[in-house]
């Protein structure tokens, strides 16, 4: 799913678990995990723009495994809104991203993904390209990338930088 999505799904699901569980922490946390679980991309990123490596799909956000840790969390803490709300954005950016992007059905799972040695080229169709693309369709996408990768490879300035 793209980030927008990510964005529109995490809101709603963020004010349904603040009402749910009357704490708009868990529902704000729940917002921002849901959200900012993307930024697992970066590593891959930085592979790809600055070390002109583009052949991994580490995410290490990005597995249902992390769900077992989350939920021996929520029930060592008896079941506090806080660990379930950070399950619950976890599994539904998951969900979201298993249905809308077409990847092998064990993508999202990271021991899958360790079994393909992280690789894009074992994995599918994921790429750091790809995403960026998405990135790039931003708001101010276009503008703002470009230049940020040309500076971290520590190119001359671009056109319009
Ligand atoms: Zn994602």
């Amino acid at each position: 799913m793209k980030p927008l999505g990510h964005v529109v799904v995490s809101a709603g699901l963020g004010v349904s678990l603040g009402l749910a569980t009357r704490s708009p922490t868990a529902g704000g946390v729940s917002l921002l995990v849901g959200v900012f679980m993307d930024l697992d991309h970066l590593p891959d990123y930085y592979r790809m723009f600055i070390q002109n490596r583009p052949n991994s799909n580490w995410l290490f956000l990005h597995g249902y495994e992390l769900l077992a840790p989350m939920l021996l969390w929520g029930y060592l803490a008896s079941w506090h809104p806080l660990p379930v709300a950070v399950a619950v954005a976890h599994l539904a950016h998951l969900l979201c991203d298993q249905f809308t992007n077409r990847m092998h059905p064990l993508y999202y799972f990271l021991s899958y993904r360790a079994w393909k040695r992280f690789r894009h080229d074992e994995l599918g169709s994921w790429s750091p390209q790809g995403a960026y693309a998405g990135l790039l369709s931003l708001p101010l996408g276009r503008r703002l990338l470009p230049p940020l990768v040309r500076r971290l490879r520590g190119e001359k300035k671009g056109p319009g930088d």
